[in-house]
């Protein structure tokens, strides 16, 4: 792992919300003890405006006998009041969503006051529709201010969002209507991305169409892209002529703390996807803590996060933590390549965005395109730059800090999960300097431990598994219909502590690094090589633009190294080249990463939020091509078949 730590430059630090000293002191009072932490809770806790204060701060106990989360067990409050009306009595004209569509021409800004109106109005309308507190309401939308409107009304009445991203099958669509069994669809006729249309609507038919999916009483359609679409007798309505005529007060259903907010289901790349539980108090104290810390946010940014509000980043980055903090969120329903790679430049240019945060594959999709597409634009309004995702190569880490961030913004590599609610480690601008590839330090309250496959937790330098001492108010609660697989999943292998999944490596200086997922890691004679590093190895190459690894069976080392390459634009795949790479990546990281196989790919197996799926790459190193297992969340299909036919012609 590279050592190389960045400073945070002077100016940037004067101004910074938390300063080392500050981070240092309240960590550490954070996790001393339950009441030191019920302690730092309740402060934060101040940050919401709640109808009824918690009294009871925690209670939690990881023990399966008596397992229990609850944070602000008696409070009471409305996130959609947090994320509006306190903002609407002090700032009512302050843009809370900026939205830019697809293509360049079209964008949009809504007030606090506007964004509150459209709240009430669709709240109103569900509650007509019959809607009550609890049940479950489905969105299928675009990248368009209504997602946000419907989930935020959601949250108003007491309903309980499912969102599905939109470029999901009818058939993903519909199981996981099944499994929520939801009375609500909320769609639009269709999503336009690059010049690209979904048929949205369309999928909602076919979806409904299955068997299981009688719960759904209504599909309110909202009017995108004007192209006519079937709609079917007293089921489907407009969502323009229903919300029309609809009072701008919508009285805020009381929440308990403990009430669910929402669930959402992973991205599923180790398999079937699960249906995350998040409930209310503890989630957007969380969200809005965590938020402040690590984004070091002042009243005046414009915040953008380009994740999908499918994705849980889009449910707390983009909409939940901002809005409730009143900061202006920036939402984007296009690609970064339309009309040209040079988009997110433009965009920051246009609406002055002085924070953004986008994921590692967005980071190596424009560095493969070259820098000119970049510096067409001038970007002197960043700060900031934030990653989530997947671990960020030091390569791509380094192009995101010197291209896109012009050598003068800090970069925040966010390591967190659907279940974790918001972010659980990141280096907090200010209080720590920066190393690329490392999520560096945990957030307050979050005590981390890395631990070997028997059990024992290791002290100092180590790596091993990542797995978390401590609760927190923004953790999921259960898995939807599936309490038992919840607590199988992450509080049975480390009994005590919530098992992340993930692997890490802890420092000499104490700072964590990613190393991938428990399940990627590789075991060759005997090492221990993380996925990660090896990718970053490979990417660091100036001919490779991304990079797969993935252990196969080995005749003498028990596991060998094969290695998907991407290469950039322009590169041509000769064999010195292969054995280049090879030795590039063996003076790295040492002989014994000797990349066995290797693949020159055009495209890897993604999920739709941009995760390499690895275990289907497994199976093809291993010369399994059928029964690949779950690939409903699999962004192109067709990938495939494609790296069937490369593996298949050089095995
Ligand atoms: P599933 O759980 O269904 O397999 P998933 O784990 O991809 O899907 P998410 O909750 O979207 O679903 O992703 C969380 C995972 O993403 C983490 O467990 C980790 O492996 C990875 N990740 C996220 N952010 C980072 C980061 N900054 N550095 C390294 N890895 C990250
Ligand atoms: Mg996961």
């Amino acid at each position: 792992m590279t050592q190389k730590s960045f400073p945070i430059a002077a100016e940037f630090l004067a101004a910074a919300n938390t300063p080392a000293e500050q981070y240092a002191t309240e960590y550490q009072q954070s996790i001393e003890s339950p009441e030191s932490n019920a302690a730092f809770w309740a402060k934060r806790a101040e940050l919401i405006d709640w109808i009824k204060k918690p009294t009871k701060i925690r209670d939690v106990n990881y023990d399966l006998d008596d397992f229990r989360i609850k944070w602000f067990e008696d409070g009471e409050l409305n996130i959609s009041t947090n994320c509006l009306d306190r903002h609407v009595k002090k700032n009512p004209y302050k843009p809370a969503i900026i939205w830019e569509g697809d293509h360049p021409s079209l964008h949009k800004i809504i007030s606090f006051k506007e964004l509150h109106e459209a709240v009430c109005r669709l709240g109103n309308s569900m509650r007509k529709l019959g809607v009550k507190k609890g049940d479950r309401v489905t969105l299928y939308m675009p990248m368009i201010p209504e997602a946000m409107v419907a989930m935020l009304a959601c949250a108003r009445i007491g309903a309980v969002h499912s969102v599905v991203f939109g470029g999901f099958s009818a058939e993903s669509l519909g199981n996981r209507l099944i499994d929520s069994r939801s009375k609500i669809v909320i769609t639009a006729d269709e999503g336009i991305r690059g010049n690209k249309r979904t048929p949205l609507k369309a999928n909602v038919d076919r979806a409904l169409d299955m068997d299981g999916t009688d719960s759904v009483t209504n599909v309110i359609v909202v009017h995108r892209t004007g192209n006519s679409v079937p709609m079917s007798g007293r089921r489907d309505v407009w969502y323009h002529s229903l919300v029309d005529g609809e009072s701008v007060h919508c009285e805020p259903e009381v929440m308990n703390a403990e009430d669910p907010l929402f669930l959402l289901y992973t991205s599923g790349s180790t398999g079937k996807p699960k249906g995350v539980v998040h409930t209310t108090g503890g989630y957007i104290t969380y969200a809005l803590s965590s938020f402040r810390d690590v984004f070091d946010v002042k009243d005046d940014d414009v915040y953008w996060c380009t994740a999908d509000v499918g994705w849980i980043t889009g449910h707390t980055y983009s909409t939940y933590a901002p809005l409730a903090n009143g900061t202006t969120t920036v939402m984007f329903e296009g690609v970064p390549e339309y009309p040209t790679w040079a988009r997110v430049g433009h965009i920051i240019d246009k609406h002055n965005i002085t924070i953004l945060y986008t994921a590692p594959t967005a980071i190596r999709a424009m560095m493969k395109e070259g820098d000119a597409f970049v510096r067409e634009s001038d970007r002197s309004s960043l700060r900031l730059l934030g990653s989530v995702g997947e671990p960020i190569n030091p390569e791509a880490w380094d192009w995101y800090y010197n291209v896109v961030g012009d050598g003068h913004c800090p970069v925040v590599d966010t390591w967190w999960q659907t279940e974790t609610g918001g972010i659980l480690m990141a280096p907090i601008p200010g209080a720590v300097a920066l190393k690329p590839g490392a999520a560096m330090n945990p957030l307050y309250g979050i005590k981390p431990e890395i631990i070997d496959r028997d059990g024992t937790v290791l002290e100092g330098a180590a790596e091993g598994n990542l797995a978390i001492n401590s609760s927190w108010p923004g953790q999921m609660r259960t898995i939807y219909n599936d309490h038992e697989r919840f607590l199988q999943t992450y509080f049975s292998e480390y009994p005590g502590f919530y098992f992340t999944g993930d692997g890490a490596q802890r420092d000499e200086d104490g700072h964590y690094w990613i190393t991938g997922r428990v399940d990627d890691v590789l075991n060759v004679s005997g090492h221990r090589l993380g996925t990660a590093e090896i990718e970053s190895a490979v990417v660091a190459h100036p001919a490779t633009a991304e990079a797969a690894i993935v252990g196969m069976p080995h005749e003498i080392r028990g596991t060998g190294i094969c290695a998907f390459i991407i290469l950039k634009s322009g590169e041509n795949e000769t064999e010195s080249l292969r054995a280049e790479l090879n030795r590039h990546v063996r003076a790295e990281i040492g002989p014994i990463a000797n990349l066995d196989t290797i693949h020159i790919v055009n495209a890897l197996p993604k999920t739709r939020s941009g995760k390499i799926m690895r275990r289907i790459l497994r199976n093809l190193a291993a010369g399994q091509y059928v029964g690949l297992g779950d690939l409903s969340t699999l962004a192109d299909s067709s990938v495939i078949n494609k790296l069937v036919e490369v593996v298949k012609a050089e095995r």
